[in-house]
């Protein structure tokens, strides 16, 4: 049974839905052009973790990469919100980690694995309310591998902003309190490797911290 909460305040999510290519510089860095609308995809909620959680890196990729991204947690549900609407459905920010398999999203056209393996999605460490329903515009976002400076973003800097993205996931699907909006990585993206510590960290709210470590073989 998965727990309830990933940590304290923070709420284990109905659903996880996150944003590709938001950022031009990592857009670029992938050999992709930012997309006309917003580019949608889910992790499956079995792939939240909470802060200090162990990700762990499965035998059927070699290629592991972290991806540091402003979490948005919705607080009253939303169905083909406007953007005003949207805005003022958030019930606050948290700090996600949108871990990848590149090799299998490279080589499958779903990204059902790539993205969706277990431990693959840590949250936290809390969630951060703020009541001007603009403040996301001053969020940054950074990722460090053992201490290591490796990705920089503003919010600011994303193609679609978050009223923008959450009114247009809502045409499609109904967004309901507790669910988590990943809003896409900045340039950077880089391997994790077994024995490494990443931290993602969005400024006011906190810092997500988690080894890790390879996925023990089955069985065992
Ligand atoms: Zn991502």
């Amino acid at each position: 049974m998965p727990v309830p909460e990933l940590a304290p305040g923070l709420r284990r999510p109905g659903k996880i839905i996150c944003v590709g290519r938001n950022y031009r510089a990592h857009a670029e860095e992938m050999d992709n052009p930012v997309p006309e609308r917003p580019l949608v995809f889910q992790k499956p909620v079995s792939s939240a973790i909470g802060p200090g959680g162990p990700i762990e890196l499965p035998a059927e990729s070699d290629e592991v990469e972290y991806e540091a991204e402003i979490g948005v947690v919705i607080g009253r549900r939303l169905t083909r919100a406007d953007e005003d609407e949207a805005a003022a459905a958030v019930a606050g920010f948290t700090c996600v980690n949108d871990v990848t398999a590149r090799d299998l999203q490279r080589t499958e056209d779903q990204w059902a694995r790539a993205k969706g393996f277990d431990t693959f999605c840590p949250v936290g460490p809390r969630l951060r309310a703020f009541r001007d329903p603009d403040a996301w515009r001053e969020l940054e976002v950074r990722c460090r591998v053992n201490g290591e400076e490796r990705q920089v973003g503003r919010a600011a800097d994303m193609a679609f902003g978050v009223p923008t993205l959450l009114a247009y996931i809502s045409r499609a699907i109904t967004l309901e309190p507790g669910d988590l909006v990943a809003t896409g990585t900045p340039s950077g993206v880089g391997p994790l490797r077994d024995g490494d510590e990443v931290e993602v960290e969005v400024s006011g709210v906190g810092v997500l911290r988690n080894p890790v470590r390879e996925r023990e073989a089955a069985g065992s």
